[in-house]
């Protein structure tokens, strides 16, 4: 079994996620695992990153597919016994001209965003090791002043709240969305928005778990806002590079210290969720 630490990035075959692979294979004393839904986009990724003089490895993953997160458990806890650092990165959103009714975006939006990271999360978590660190890629469409009733504005924000509960609250948008009442019932209309409000939540109560659980693990786990970024999600109508979209992740992998349950903002400052 291998003693070095591992990294591991999901959705890293483009986009943000490809260059916080890029910066880990530069800076991350450990292995780095890129990973990808499509094998061939992702060993298409590897390739491009092996070009640059870096070796990262490929595994499958798809954070839909229980299955698929399943046997990248068995496989890091066959190979290297644990995980050190995971960065929740892959996502989806939907075009503004998408032709889809918006329930059906609402429901695949918080899918993917929401329930499928938080299945990834459960199902790795236990391999994680003292000291390790989670990112979740949030966004400023994750902050809380983006929902506009201050009712689930305060469910969300409850310090108390817990995961199921959490859950709930997600479900009832999908609800509200099918039943086509989500603006009046104080969602707004972005499914992203409220994917990711629920991905900033869930940040705080995984660190509360954690820290409840044992303080002395040292866990921490943060959400962050990586900027506006030239990606195939924003169209490439972001300012930024995917390098520099993968600053303020990078910093929160690499070289934050004591930060624990923080909203992070683009220029690696902590900020008011
Ligand atoms: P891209 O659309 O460029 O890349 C998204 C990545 O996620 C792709 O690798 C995609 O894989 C992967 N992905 C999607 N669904 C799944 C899945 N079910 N399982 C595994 N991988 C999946 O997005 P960005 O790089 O722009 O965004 C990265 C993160 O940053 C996201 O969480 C996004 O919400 C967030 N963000 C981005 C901003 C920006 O300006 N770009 C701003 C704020 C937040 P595939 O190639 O197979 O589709």
């Amino acid at each position: 079994m291998s003693p070095h630490k591992v990294a591991l990035v999901t959705g890293g075959n483009k986009g943000i996620g490809y260059a916080i692979v890029k910066g880990l294979c530069e800076k991350y004393q450990g292995i780095v695992y890129l990973t990808a839904r499509d094998v061939g986009r992702g060993e298409a990724a590897v390739c491009k990153l092996k070009e640059l003089g870096f070796s990262p490895e490929f595994h499958q993953l798809d954070i839909c597919d229980q299955n698929s997160i399943d046997k990248l458990r068995d496989h890091l806890l066959k190979n290297h016994g644990g995980l050190d650092l995971l960065i929740n990165n892959a996502a989806i959103a939907f075009k503004h001209d998408s032709p889809e009714p918006f329930s059906e975006q609402a429901k695949i939006t918080v899918e993917v965003n929401y329930f499928a990271t938080l299945k990834t999360c459960e199902t790795l978590f236990p391999l994680l090791r003292n000291d390790g660190r989670v990112v979740n890629l949030s966004s400023s469409a994750g902050h809380l002043s983006r929902i506009p009733s201050a009712e689930l504005r305060n469910n969300f924000n409850n310090p108390a709240i817990t995961v199921p509960e959490l859950n709930k609250l997600l479900e009832q948008f999908i609800q509200d969305a099918k039943d086509n009442q989500h603006q009046e019932r104080g969602w707004g209309n972005s499914a992203y928005v409220v994917s990711k409000v629920g991905l900033s939540a869930l940040t705080k109560i995984q660190q509360r778990e954690f820290d409840q659980e044992n303080p002395n693990r040292n866990i921490s786990v943060n959400s962050v806002h990586p900027g506006y970024v030239d990606t195939d999600m924003t169209s490439h109508k972001g300012p930024w590079s995917i390098e520099q979209g993968a600053r303020a992740p990078l910093f929160l992998a690499l070289d934050a210290k004591n930060l624990k349950g923080q909203y992070v903002w683009s220029d690696a400052t902590v900020a008011q969720w």
